[in-house]
């Protein structure tokens, strides 16, 4: 489908840029430094797999902006992975950390691998060669990494390793926030694994008070069972909400009074997805999208809202917990139609918030508890969410638009303040 291409994706991307910059009357030259990445590195890297055959593999990092502090974003590794789509991901990190109020600024990683067809030995010759390649490229003040979809704290581990064998002994303990999302026992920030999940469901309770709607006993459908659609599923049970379908690689299942998100999980671990669980029924994409519920959660790819299947959306509340997951035309249908849409920059900004957590524990050699990091991120999600909703009702306009514009003011100022160099 020629518009849900990760060209597509970029020119989405960009277009929410250019409308954000014309709401504010950003400069010209900002609005063009904005309009494209700083820096764009495209490395080639052979990899040995276990076999003794080599692969020839390419990587991408996307350095988008750094005007408010390091480039900062995550690696994936997915067969869809383009330059392209790593540029769009890249330019929501920008505008992601602004709206956030983070000291950081926007890149993103990828490699076009599907990591399911790697070992974990291949796997980890991938990321210490994709980090060797990336060399001076990266750092800890200047480019950090983290984990995203294909990727997990265990991947983190492994870059870390590999950044600080590049350095002097010297340099090696002070350089270990090159990356975030890593392992707890290797400098990790307490609830960085929940933290994308949970700040989806904090940014939706917090909203919930302007759909003029009562959360609990209210219904969602979440689509991906991952990192991110795990943790949003437990943190909605907590808020009192019904589960009733979610969707993973392997399938989709649904069941009307509501799915025991634990036991689906333990079910996930033993047979490796949600298909055949007991208990529920399997109901396909379609399906899933259509159905009668009050939330619904896409928290997998993006590009799965198009303008295809939009018209048979039925949920009057959505949470973009994935990147992107709403193309830009059906976006607009949704906005026609009066769906409230809680827009990805800031519903999964959660993942990059208790990144800049760990960033900060790691330079200051502190740990702080897993009450001190959920407490700070809720109340860092909700101070957010007061400022979109602030900035939509001054302006009339969607919730996407607020966040972009909300963004947008600050990179405009911090532009002007400091002027354009030379
Ligand atoms: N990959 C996550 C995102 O898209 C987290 C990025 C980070 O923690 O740097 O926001």
């Amino acid at each position: 489908m020629a518009s849900n291409t990760s060209a597509a994706l970029y020119r989405d991307a960009a277009a929410n840029v250019e409308a954000a910059a014309l709401a504010v009357g950003m400069d010209e030259k900002i609005r063009r430094i904005l309009s494209q990445p700083m820096n764009e590195l495209i490395v080639n890297f052979p990899v040995q797999r276990d076999d003794g055959s080599y692969d020839m593999l390419q990587g991408y990092r996307i350095q988008h902006n750094n005007v408010l502090g390091p480039y900062k974003g995550g690696l994936r590794f997915h067969p869809s992975v383009d330059i392209d789509e790593v540029r769009a991901l890249a330019t929501w990190m920008t505008f992601k950390c602004a709206l956030m109020r983070l000291p950081f600024g926007g890149a993103k990683g990828g490699v076009s691998i599907d990591p399911r067809s790697f070992s974990e030995p291949e796997l980890e010759r991938v990321v210490r060669r994709f980090t060797h390649s990336l060399g001076e490229n990266i750092g800890p003040e200047y480019d950090i990494a983290a984990p995203d979809m294909g990727t997990n704290a265990q991947t983190m581990g492994w870059m870390m390793d590999t950044y600080l064998n590049s350095r002097g002994p010297g340099e090696r303990q002070n350089t270990r926030r090159i990356v975030t999302g890593k392992p707890v026992e290797l400098g990790g920030s307490l609830g960085r694994e929940e933290a994308t999940g949970r700040g989806a469901a904090y940014a939706l309770r917090h909203l919930y008070g302007e759909f003029d709607r009562v959360l609990d006993g209210e219904s969602v459908a979440i689509q991906g069972f991952g990192n991110v659609g795990s943790h949003a599923a437990r943190a909605l049970v907590e808020l009192g909400m019904t589960v009733k379908a979610i969707a993973d690689v392997s399938g989709i299942v649904y069941a009307d009074t509501g799915l025991d998100v634990e036991k689906l999980l333990n079910w996930v671990a033993q047979s490796g997805g949600v298909a055949d669980y007991p208990n529920a029924e399997p109901i396909t994409n379609d399906e899933l999208f259509a159905l009668d519920v009050d939330v619904l959660i896409p928290a997998a790819l993006h590009a799965q809202i198009t303008a295809e299947n939009v018209e048979s959306i039925r949920a009057p509340i959505i949470v973009e917990a994935a990147n992107g997951p709403i193309t830009a035309d059906a976006a607009a249908v949704l906005d026609h139609g009066g769906v409230h849409v809680i827009p990805d920059i800031l519903a999964n900004a959660g993942g990059v918030v208790v990144s800049y957590y760990e960033w900060v524990q790691n330079k200051t050699s502190n740990r702080w508890t897993a009450h001190d990091v959920d407490t700070r991120l809720r109340d860092q999600i909700w101070e957010a969410c007061d400022r979109v909703s602030a900035q939509r009702s001054a302006r009339g306009c969607s919730r996407r638009a607020a966040a972009y514009i909300e963004a947008s003011e600050l990179l405009q100022t911090v532009y002007s303040l400091r002027g354009i160099f030379p």
